[in-house]
């Protein structure tokens, strides 16, 4: 007897076929019949996939049409009150995406992943409602197709927990009203079949929760697990350990808590308390989130070490969480290179790793048919080349690494900001961009002719040089300060440099659900990484040569480029983050020796790659800086750094971002307001900074007025000469038209306001 499980499968489909769909279905080119026939087509498909890998607990309603969270605040009946008026597909689409009445629900990240999902909106005076139709309706599609499905369901404190009071206040206020629908619920998947497992997610205990919040724990799940004995529930987290609930929930009722070994190493602590308890124990073992064939050998010995204290009867082998965070199947990785092909697993593949593992650790090696015996056999083979390839070990490299000494910038801050002051000759409130320029039709369809080798390279580089000159003559007419090239040759500024890096790899049809229809395609690093040649150098110096201003050089930084990446697993992190450094120091050197005199080192990813637990913030913030700071080491004093991040929540880590030494930032700060720039202001941040006035996330145009009051309201919290003017993020998505004048009005504004200091 063996036992296992997957936690939920991916759902936009192998290939986005729900993507299609749906976005036909927006533009109204198909009906919604349309779509749901797709959706049924695809859960149909990946049940059976799931069902030929002999998986025992297969979900039902982990499918959504657009995301969970949303379809769980539809379920409870929280529908915020504009949208009142509307039902069915037009309600649910209103409330992910807006529509002309109506502005969307906010949406966010989806713990330390990059799914985001739709915040629902709460409030004192609402009245909730259960509608129980898509969970009952897609157990029962399943059950006509022979297939008896476990049900997902995110847990009532994490749907509390990841929620907000539009009414301002505690979500948890709404705790009774909210638990008392999903008993309702549970009354009525109760009546539904015959011995129901319902998996209840509570990602949210693996953070550090506040006492009131683990005190809701016990009320919860002692009340759920008593409703019918006709249904076995799971409680289940990952992407980190849940000890403190652990604790609590072998107290209650459950029948089974499914957690994550290989994020959560830390659960192995709780495993006596699970075995005293006799609950089963849904072990997750396999990554859900990562890209890379399981060490099937590897993975029996930490589940043979589990069972010296969990009787082996009471452990069921899982994913280690929800496989919607890896791309669906290898199948159509038709141009990978075969040896690296060979290391990878997708979600179908891992579906077949699950079944072998529990196959070999329930009945023993020697119990494997002769189809089993050869896939084990062929994963060892491949787990023992990644071990020696050197495609990955590039001794080289290590070598380097080893080596390496050049550790932070010479000069301290305000030595060099003083330098940098009198050989870059800016005045207070320069003004400047964070680099991208539209990204037009023209421009794509270039990149896209170049890669598919339908144009020479003359022809392609003949189009980017067109593009710079447009974007420098334009800056130039406007009065911009410092110059940008505008990056029309770089289609993401994570593959832009992946893609010129040894060691990095990308797929065809790697895509992971980001968010609704949206799906991105990260990619991977296998080996240790270094730069063959300059990456940036040749367009950045073409763009300072047609200018007489000073042209901004611009680069990805490690922590962003490893944040949005896939990683390889035989290395920590940090030590792979340290390799991507040293290239980028590479680059910086380059640029420099080439007479760039401002170069910018973009972290957008910075703060998303922050742990969930705050024990682990340190050792994350130690080596995030380190490297940020190797990156730039080999600038002069008189080069000028800069760096930018796309948030504007710093509260928390004002210190680190000061630690990293850059000579300027720019953050966003448009939509919230400078109350959060405060922060600033009261750890006496020395750096300079360019919060950015204006939100480039909207088509709107900024008036000069606005742009005038917001830069007014900085000067309130910085001083001149510390303060930089800038939109708040790259402009590559907006169009030419609103770039143009949103510019123009910011430069006007700059005008007057250095007019009213004079
Ligand atoms: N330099 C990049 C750009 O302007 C920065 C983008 C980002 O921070 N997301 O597009
Ligand atoms: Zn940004």
């Amino acid at each position: 007897m063996s036992k296992n499980y997957v936690v939920g499968f991916a759902r936009i489909g192998e290939q986005r076929e729900l993507k299609k769909v749906l976005e036909s279905f927006w533009a109204k080119n198909s009906s919604f019949g349309d779509v749901k026939k797709v959706a049924s087509e695809l859960k149909k498909r990946h049940w059976n996939y799931q069902k030929e890998a002999d998986i025992d607990f297969i979900s039902s309603n982990d499918f959504s049409l657009y995301d969970n969270m949303l379809d769980t605040a539809v379920m409870l009946g929280a529908i915020p009150k504009r949208f009142k008026n509307l039902r069915d597909e037009e309600l649910y689409f209103s409330m992910a995406r807006g529509d002309k009445n109506c502005v969307a629900m906010e949406m966010t990240k989806w713990f330390n992943t990059n799914y985001h999902y739709i915040v629902p909106e709460l409030s004192l005076d609402d009245k909730y409602k259960l509608n129980a139709t898509k969970i009952i309706d897609e157990y029962k599609e399943a059950k006509k197709l022979g297939i008896k499905t476990k049900i997902n369901l995110i847990g009532p404190i994490t749907f509390l927990g990841l929620s907000k009071r539009v009414d301002r206040g505690d979500t948890y206020e709404l705790f009774n009203k909210i638990l008392s629908i999903y008993k309702e619920l549970l009354k009525e998947i109760s009546i539904l079949d015959d011995n129901i497992t319902l998996q209840i997610d509570e990602p949210i205990f693996v953070k550090d929760n506040e006492v009131k919040v683990l005190s809701l724990i016990k009320p919860t799940y002692d009340s759920l697990a008593t409703i019918s004995k006709n249904i076995n529930i799971v409680v289940t987290t990952y992407f980190e350990h849940s000890n403190e609930a652990t604790k609590i929930l072998v107290n209650t009722p459950i029948w089974a808590l499914g957690l994550d070994f290989l994020y959560g190493d830390e659960n192995l602590q709780s495993l006596e308390l699970i075995a005293n308890s006799n609950k089963k124990l849904i072990a997750g073992v396999v990554d859900g989130r990562n890209i890379w064939k399981n060490d099937i050998l590897q993975t029996n010995k930490l589940l043979e070490n589990i069972a010296q204290k969990v009787d082996k009867q009471n452990i069921i082998i899982s994913s280690s969480c929800s496989l919607l965070h890896t791309p669906f199947t290898l199948k159509y990785e038709e141009k990978l290179n075969a040896e690296i092909k060979n290391w990878l697993s997708y979600a179908v593949q891992k579906l077949d790793e699950i079944s072998l593992i529990s196959k070999l650790f329930f009945n023993g090696i020697d119990s494997l048919g002769a189809k089993d015996k050869n896939e084990l056999n062929i994963n060892k083979k491949a787990n023992k080349s990644r071990k020696t390839s050197t495609l990955i070990h590039d001794k080289a490299v290590q070598d380097r690494v080893d080596k390496f000494t050049k550790f932070q910038r010479d000069g301290k801050y305000e030595d060099r900001i003083k330098l940098q002051k009198e050989i870059l000759g800016y005045k207070d409130l320069t003004t400047t961009t964070i680099g991208s320029f539209p990204q037009t039709p023209e421009v794509r369809k270039a990149r896209r002719d170049f890669k598919n080798g339908v144009i020479s390279c003359e022809n392609y580089e003949k189009q980017m040089k067109n593009y710079i000159d447009d974007c420098v003559a334009f800056q130039e007419e406007c009065g911009i300060d410092i110059l940008v090239h505008g990056e029309p040759e770089r289609n993401d500024m994570v593959e832009y440099f992946g893609e010129q890096l040894k060691g990095y790899g990308f797929s065809q049809n790697g895509w992971v659900q980001s968010y609704g229809s949206r799906c991105v395609k990260p990619p991977f690093i296998y080996g240790d990484i270094s730069r063959p040649k300059p990456m940036t150098v040749s367009w950045i110096t073409y763009a300072q040569s047609k200018t007489n201003k000073i042209m901004k050089g611009m680069l990805t930084g490690p922590v962003t480029i490893l944040n949005w990446s896939f990683v390889r697993d035989d290395k920590p992190r940090d030590e792979v983050s340290k390799q991507i450094a040293i290239a980028i120091n590479d680059e910086i050197d380059d640029l420099q020796k080439a007479g760039i005199k401002i170069i910018q080192v973009d972290e957008a990813a910075f703060k998303e790659g922050y742990p969930l637990r705050e024990e682990k913030i340190k050792i994350y913030e130690d080596w995030a800086v380190r490297d940020f700071k190797i990156s730039v080491s080999c600038a002069n004093k008189e080069t000028q750094i800069h760096t930018h991040m796309c948030y504007s929540e710093f509260n928390d880590i004002i210190r680190t971002i000061e630690a990293m030494d850059a000579d300027v930032i720019s953050i966003e700060t448009a939509r919230s307001g400078n109350e959060l720039l405060k922060i600033f202001k009261e750890v006496g941040y020395k750096q300079e900074v360019g919060p950015g006035v204006y939100d480039i996330h909207s088509p709107r145009i900024p008036s000069v007025r606005e742009i005038v009051q917001q830069i007014e309201l900085l000067l309130e919290v910085l001083p001149k000469k510390q303060l930089w003017i800038n939109p708040d993020c790259g402009l590559k998505t907006r169009k030419w038209s609103e770039v143009k004048l949103s510019l123009k009005n910011m430069i006007e504004a700059v005008k007057i306001v250095r007019d009213s200091l004079k």
